[in-house]
């Protein structure tokens, strides 16, 4: 019978991006013959919340929103991750989120531990006000999770800068007190950092330059494909064509878009920030997002949502090189094929790590009050970026697996050793 009260089905995901995160964190740990205790206490999260928020929408009618924080580690310091809004957030994907985060920090050896929140909603279908009330709910929901010393949220997909100014505000109104460390990827008045904004693209682009002098592979003959073309995978094509390479493929909700002489990504930022958000109607090749990923292109970023690349496509797929933007874009089950085809894959843990880099800088001068020019940001992250590259890589060689296992192997070593050194009760 249907009923009014009853929500469509979802679509049943085919992938599950937890299952991804524990076959490879499964993987290291056999390698690493980690003791089997640490083990258990590593694999699932130390914490997690759920909270059914309810808010009054603009025409009057009242609504609840399913909310998660997961803290999957707080062993090297106070847990760090993004809040995502999407009508997909679940709780299985919340919790690998938030175990990829804290292998993420440990990667580039920031002092974080990983958490990642999400609220089930369509944030495209909100108003502003309807969004900043849901938001605050959130917060006021989450007010003895959250802390600078304790849970740091961020931006994710979904969210921004305002929306992080609105976790500020309404965590300082319930602490009596302005609290700008709480929350990180705030606008730059409210205490927001320079360079925090273009942090994870730029990280990627630091990662496929550092992955193409290792390959031997020249940018000025080489083409790129970049799915999504959000604030990650928008500013990866920017800067990565500021590399000169050619990014001959882009795309978004609305499709894939082919330009065999490539895009010029300034003139698109611009063109989707006075359209609405969107690529729909830009001047290009109209071309099916199966097509973008095993198009003949050099390198490959994939920078839109989780499962991308699966046992289906990894076969197809052309580029030599592929650096994930995008948290989780490659299943687990595509992994082999690709290290059989010499697919050389810059792992997310790696490649989009300069967003929480900078959100570290973030905090440490909010911390301080006392705040960084955008280029000492950027070379300091880039630095970070460049030295988390050459130890995985050095791994990698050590233990002759591919780069996303080194990454799990490098971070997984350092949460252990923390967790034996911390004790246990
Ligand atoms: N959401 C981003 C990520 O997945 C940033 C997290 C942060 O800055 O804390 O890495």
């Amino acid at each position: 019978m249907s009923s009014k009260y009853k929500e469509p089905a979802p679509i049943k995901d085919a992938l599950n991006p937890l299952e991804s995160m524990m076959e490879r964190f499964d993987e290291a740990a056999d390698i690493l013959g980690l003791d089997s205790g640490i083990y258990n206490a590593l694999k699932f999260p130390e914490k997690s919340f759920e909270a059914n928020l309810t808010i009054t929408m603009d025409d009057g009618s009242i609504k609840v929103f399913q909310a998660f924080r997961v803290i999957h580690s707080a062993l090297l310091g106070p847990s760090k991750g993004g809040i995502r809004y999407s009508h997909l957030v679940n709780s299985q994907e919340v919790k690998a989120l938030a175990a990829w985060m804290t292998w993420k920090c440990a990667v580039v050896g920031i002092p974080y531990g990983g958490a990642k929140g999400g609220i089930k909603c369509d944030p495209r279908e909100m108003s502003s006000g309807e969004l900043e009330r849901l938001t605050r709910a959130y917060t006021n929901a989450m007010q003895d999770v959250f802390g600078p010393d304790k849970d740091i949220p961020a931006p994710d997909m979904g969210t921004n800068a305002q929306v992080m100014a609105w976790i500020m505000d309404e965590y300082s109104k319930v602490k009596g007190q302005s609290t700008p460390g709480v929350v990180t990827g705030k606008p730059k008045v409210l205490g927001g950092s320079e360079g925090r904004f273009e942090a994870t693209g730029r990280g990627v682009m630091v990662s496929t330059r550092t992955a193409m002098g290792k390959l031997k592979i020249n940018p000025t003959s080489s083409t790129c494909a970049v799915q999504g073309f959000g604030n990650v995978g928008s500013i990866s094509a920017k800067l990565i064509g500021q590399q000169g390479v050619k990014i001959v493929a882009i795309s978004d909700i609305s499709g894939g878009y082919y330009k065999k002489d490539g895009f010029n990504i300034p003139e698109v930022i611009e063109y989707i920030n006075k359209n609405n958000g969107t690529l729909e109607g830009l001047q290009a090749d109209k071309i099916g997002n199966e097509e973008l990923l095993t198009l003949d292109v050099d390198i490959l970023v994939p920078a839109a949502l989780e499962d991308q690349i699966t046992e289906k496509n990894a076969n197809d797929i052309r580029a030599k090189l592929i650096v994930e933007g995008a948290n989780g874009p490659t299943a687990h089950k595509a992994d082999d094929i690709l290290t059989k085809n010499n697919v050389v894959v810059v792992p997310d843990i790696l490649a989009n790590a300069g967003g929480v880099t900078v959100s570290y800088f973030e905090w440490v001068q909010n911390q301080i009050g006392y705040f960084w020019t955008e280029e000492r940001v950027n070379r300091r992250a880039d630095r970070i970026m460049k030295q988390a590259f050459e130890q995985v890589w050095q791994v990698s060689k050590r233990y002759n697996v591919s780069l996303r296992t080194a990454a799990y192997i490098l971070a997984i070593d350092k949460v252990a050793q923390t967790k034996k050194l911390r004790g246990i009760f």
